[in-house]
């Protein structure tokens, strides 16, 4: 497994040391003395994991985290913290700055390279799943992964496997509020029960009197229902051998006994968040694979796409406070085309309108066929003005030139009527802008077709 790792302490020595042991497992190894440094690298290289010291001057490595996590550049990229031994409450720092996991002072070679390799796994698979709902998708994937999931505030279901009462009662009191919380302290009904429910989380307890509890963890990650479920082993004071083994076996995190409840949460909440996060990668691929996006005739998108997307687009531009605008065309007497000319007819105006409809908006601006011989075209960063000038020149681009049709190029004189709104500053929402867009079209059309209406504010 080869990677690229991201080192980063104030201490040119520390660097060094960490460096050498890299290498020796041959990772390519980047190196970086402070906060800014490795920030720009992180955002100019392919970077897998990053390790990070906490104590530096000037930039620390909490606040280097929160900005890596916080650009949706570098957000998926595994960030460890090292912090001084036995510093719980750094450990809970950089979890609720977003590290994904963290090492201590001095640092044990055989947890550097599992930690190492078990977030390299990760990150190639994140790396696919960015992979493929990028090229899948025409909207780009900083879009996908700068869209608030709302999930992230539910409560996770997580299940419990301990066949101790009084550690089961300790992390129920811990986790109350902050889990949906199953308990079960038999590992075999265990197993089912995690396979038939979609959990986002099990924790595993080594103690059992008898039973081995990575037999338990390999059972989960060879099931194809709970390959993806996330898995913290509880364990106790001198076990890292076994954690180290649950760890090349697939398992997510650990805890040590006895558990300290920022760090249960805190550690879990990651987990959470960020199974959430690739499922909905996972889920936005499968989806859209499944979903055409494209409408067959024209190739221009459908309205799914639209109906899945304007409300993004929206949502981006209200937050950033850049203007938006939409248009609704629809071809003037379109029935009558088609009672002339057959249907095949007119779907050779609707094939000749979407070319010249594409011809005349950008690249970043969404056009779909709505139905029938209704078209909308979605304008980020465009204002009201703006987008009422690009409407009559698609107006005009209709009007000026006679659509040729049929094998004898026979011409039809085709005009199209358009409605353009944009959004409101204040208190707007998707369905008033297509309301206002809507209404703006029938404007156009009472107002004798071959037109434009804006009702932009
Ligand atoms: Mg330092």
């Amino acid at each position: 497994m080869t990677a690229r790792i991201l080192v980063v302490d104030d201490i040119p020595a520390n660097v060094r040391l960490l460096e050498v042991r890299l290498l020796a497992e041959y990772f390519e190894v980047l190196t970086a003395t402070n906060g800014p440094d490795a920030i720009e690298t992180c955002e100019n290289g392919k970077v897998d994991v990053v390790l990070l010291d906490v104590m530096m001057p000037d930039m620390d490595g909490f606040e280097v985290c929160r900005r890596l996590k916080s650009d949706p550049a570098t957000s998926h990229i595994p960030v460890v913290m090292i912090t001084a031994l036995d510093q719980v409450s750094d450990r809970v720092r950089g979890l609720e700055a977003g590290a994904d996991d963290f090492l201590t002072k001095p640092v044990n070679d055989l947890q550097l390279m599992t930690r190492v390799k078990s977030l390299v796994r990760l990150k190639s698979l994140t790396d696919e799943l960015r992979l493929r709902a990028s090229t899948t998708r025409n909207i780009g994937i900083g879009e996908l992964l700068s869209r608030n999931f709302a999930s992230e505030d539910t409560t996770p279901k997580v299940l419990l496997i301990d066949e101790r009462k009084t550690s089961v009662e300790r992390i129920q009191k811990m986790l109350r509020d902050r889990a949906d919380l199953d308990v079960t302290h038999d590992p075999h009904a265990g197993f089912f029960q995690a396979a038939e429910t979609s959990y986002e989380c099990v924790m595993i307890s080594t103690a059992f009197a008898d039973f081995d509890p990575l037999r338990l963890c390999s059972q989960l990650r060879s099931l194809d229902r709970t390959r993806f479920v996330p898995i913290i082993l509880l364990a106790e004071e001198g076990e890292e051998e076994r954690i180290i083994r649950g760890l090349e076996l697939g398992i997510n995190d650990y805890l040590m006994r006895p558990i300290d409840q920022q760090e249960l949460t805190a550690r879990l909440r990651t987990q959470v968040r960020r199974k959430r996060y690739n499922d909905q990668l996972r889920a936005s691929v499968t989806q859209t694979i499944e979903m055409a996006v494209t409408d067959g005739l024209t190739g221009l998108h459908n309205r799914r796409y639209l109906d899945s997307h304007l409300q993004t687009l929206f949502d981006r531009a209200v937050a950033r406070r850049r203007p938006l605008s939409v248009m609704i065309t629809d071809l003037d007497r379109f029935k009558a085309i088609n009672d002339a000319h057959g249907h095949d007819g007119g779907d050779e105006v609707l094939r000749e309108f979407a070319r010249r409809l594409r011809k005349n908006v950008r690249g970043i601006d969404l056009a779909c066929r709505f139905g029938g011989e209704e078209f909308v075209v979605v304008m980020p960063d465009t204002e009201g003005a703006v987008a009422e000038k690009v409407a009559e020149r698609i107006r005009a681009e209709i009007a000026q030139a006679a659509f040729a049709i049929g094998q004898d190029g026979k011409a039809i004189e085709v005009t199209v009527s358009v409605g353009v709104s944009s959004v409101l500053k204040g208190v707007d929402t998707v369905a008033a802008l297509m309301k206002r867009a809507d209404l703006a079209l029938y404007e156009a059309k009472s107002g004798g077709r071959n037109r434009v209406v804006a009702k932009a504010a």
